[in-house]
């Protein structure tokens, strides 16, 4: 029998050859993600091709590919896995393509196989009285995005709509539900993420009930939309959106959105969304100084001196420790500061610096276990492309940055060598995997939105 080239990039895997029986998989997937979520998603995946170190699978819309993937990849991976250790990757195939191209002409059929999935699985956005102005700490960082926020609490529609962009953990939902507290004492808030708008907006087209959802949408003064960016490269849910954000600013409701970039940086993103994004005001939030770490640990040590009636037995000296190490992300540092105050409070101590260096080796050391599959996976999220693309031959740079910021990321945080590495993305060479290195290292020192996105990629990785 002739040998099989080890070099062949793609061996497809004959009849006889397969491994894969695709009923048992689909159980283990029942067992594994539940029967709800099996019903409502993954029952609906088909295997289309199987080889060596992939597989073809077709999923009904293009919405079913982008909430699969965003949600259950890592795990479908796993789980397939199990079943054959070679497989690395998945890509999908979107099996009855459409177009939704006005508010009016939605094709029903093509979601009825989306079956209803409880209101439970993903949060409500109700507001929180926690994240308020009173325990917002303004800092040279804040400072806009605050007064920004507070004189729309006090005119309506001034600034129409606000625009508040920043990085991971910087403040932004407390600002927005900050707001929205602030002005449900007076009127009609609705307070969404851009996820959960979406789920709204599939639930109703599945029930033939987009009526109600535009009224239920616009009908509020006051409209606050977390992290917008989720709409990129969702042509349905854009133009929804769309519609929703021109009928509110017609009858002068307030907008409020977040996003973790600028407008006009938003790709995949329609252009006359991303103008009537910049439309109104515009404001950024940026890290944190030492200052104002500072400033915000103190007022959580006295929120819990005030919650707990005991006196903090935190010293300054560890109070600039924390705020020195924790760079840039205000959650990971609230994390971090919590931590050390109930380990104090266990332990009825007052910690020194080297302490506490001992209770956050985790977290400082990065013990934490980054896989090349995890990162594959972050990155292919943070620019909501499907992993199959980023994986994939094209060599257009909306994929090939990507892939090679991947790339990189997977050099600088995991042991694997260069050649393990080239594998791990579809077989490539190693010099592919050198070339991206210092493609993507010189781009972050003279690039500052290269920097800025892989400064956020590495907190998202290191994240728990
Ligand atoms: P983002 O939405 O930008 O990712 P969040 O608003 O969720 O960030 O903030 C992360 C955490 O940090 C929250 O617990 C929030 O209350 C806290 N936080 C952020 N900025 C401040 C601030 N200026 N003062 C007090 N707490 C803050
Ligand atoms: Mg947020």
């Amino acid at each position: 029998m002739e040998k099989k080239s080890l070099k062949n990039q793609e061996t497809f895997v004959s009849e006889e050859e397969k491994t894969l029986v695709w009923e048992n998989v689909q159980n283990s997937f029942e067992k594994n993600f539940g029967t709800e979520v099996y019903s409502s998603w993954l029952k609906n995946i088909n295997l289309l091709k199987e080889y060596n170190d992939y597989l073809v699978l077709g999923v009904p819309t293009r919405f079913f590919r982008d909430w699969i993937v965003s949600r259950y990849l890592d795990k479908i991976l796993a789980q397939l896995k199990t079943f054959k250790n070679s497989i690395n990757r998945v890509e999908f195939k979107i099996l009855e393509e459409h177009k939704i191209n006005s508010q009016d002409t939605f094709k029903i059929d093509d979601f009825n196989k989306v079956t209803e999935i409880k209101d439970s699985i993903l949060n409500y956005n109700r507001l929180n009285p926690n994240l308020n102005f009173d325990n917002f700490v303004s800092g040279s960082s804040n400072e806009i995005a605050l007064s920004s926020s507070k004189k729309v609490c006090e005119q309506i529609s001034r600034y129409n709509p606000l625009y508040i962009y920043g990085g991971v953990g910087l403040g932004k939902t407390h600002l927005l539900n900050a707001i929205g507290l602030e002005l449900d004492k007076k009127t009609n808030v609705m307070f969404i993420s851009a996820e959960r708008f979406m789920y709204h907006f599939i639930k109703s087209i599945k029930k033939n009930d987009m009526v109600n959802f535009k009224d239920f949408f616009r009908k509020s003064s006051v409209f606050i939309i977390d992290d917008i960016q989720f709409i990129r490269g969702k042509e349905g849910l854009q133009e929804e959106f769309f519609h929703t954000f021109n009928s509110l600013i017609d009858k002068s409701s307030q907008v409020i959105i977040s996003a973790d970039r600028a407008p006009m940086k938003l790709d995949r993103v329609q252009e006359r969304i991303k103008s009537r994004l910049s439309g109104g005001l515009v404001v950024d939030i940026d890290a944190p100084d030492l200052d104002l770490k500072v400033k915000i640990i103190k007022k959580r040590l006295e929120d819990i001196q005030s919650q707990f009636k005991e006196s903090s037995n935190i010293s300054d000296e560890v109070i600039s420790f924390i705020a020195t190490e924790c760079k840039t992300n205000i959650r990971e540092l609230i994390g971090v500061l919590n931590r050390i105050v109930t380990f104090s409070r266990i332990h009825k101590k007052i910690l020194t610096t080297s302490d506490c260096k001992n209770i956050l080796k985790d977290v400082f050391n990065q013990a934490k276990i980054i896989t090349v599959d995890k990162i594959q996976n972050t990155v292919s999220n943070f620019f909501n492309i499907p992993i199959a693309e980023m994986l994939s031959q094209r060599r257009s740079r909306p994929l090939a940055r990507p892939r090679q910021i991947a790339m990189f990321l997977a050099k600088k945080m995991t042991t694997r060598s260069l050649p393990e590495i080239g594998r791990r993305f579809a077989n490539r060479d190693h010099t592919t995997v050198i070339h991206a290195v210092k493609t993507i290292t010189r781009l972050s020192e003279k690039d500052d939105e290269m920097k800025k996105n892989i400064d956020q990629l590495r907190s998202l990785l290191l994240e728990e």
